[in-house]
């Protein structure tokens, strides 16, 4: 299988001035992009050859077909929830699940960018929805993913790797953290509940 960097739903430009568009042009354009080369180079004449993205991530030694197949599917993941956006709250049926497990809209957002603050490495912050249906806030680092944690399903990420933000905000992590919430593209996430 040969695969390539899936589509963006909206132009290049469409996120700022929270992300600009060069930094789209690097991170999509380049790092992601990268990692779909990477990968296919990797997995000619082995055994992932013909498995899928996510079959490959789970079933793949540690390095490195399992950093850039796993890096692949973060960045989907990541580009896909994004959007110019009108609509910054989710719906209710996701709003009374962060309104219960983290009090309200504004506690979670606090608790989600300390917890990316947090994050040491190069890595990602996930808000995932676990085996008993409630929502938490988790870092993995470098290129590990929910999708290798069975009991836990992914809603949201934010990349964390200073490639995501050094173009706009330097070392500034925590700006960065803040504007995230700008374009989050809630109709995405709802849709994964
Ligand atoms: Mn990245």
């Amino acid at each position: 299988m040969t695969f390539e960097l899936p589509k963006l739903s909206y132009e290049l430009d469409a996120l700022e001035p929270y992300i600009s568009k060069e930094t789209m042009e690097y991170h999509y354009g380049k790092h992601h992009q990268t990692y779909v080369t990477n990968l296919n180079n990797l997995i000619i004449w082995t055994e992932f050859q013909n498995m899928s993205l996510e079959e490959i991530i789970k079933k793949s030694p540690a390095w490195p077909i399992f950093n850039n197949a796993a890096q692949v599917w973060n960045h989907t993941f990541y580009f896909t929830s994004l959007n110019k956006v009108e609509n910054k709250v989710p719906n209710w049926v996701l709003l009374e699940m962060v309104n219960r497990d983290f009090w309200n809209f504004e506690e979670f957002k606090t608790k989600f960018n300390d917890m990316a603050l947090k994050n040491f490495w190069s890595g990602w912050t996930w808000l995932v929805l676990n085996t008993t249906w409630n929502l938490e806030i988790i870092n993995t680092s470098n290129a590990w993913s929910i999708l290798t944690m069975p009991d836990k399903k992914a809603l949201l990420t934010c990349d964390i790797w200073e490639h995501a933000y050094y173009i706009d905000y330097r070392n500034a992590r925590a700006k960065y953290l803040e504007n995230f919430w700008n374009v989050i593209d809630w109709v995405v996430i709802e849709g994964m509940v």
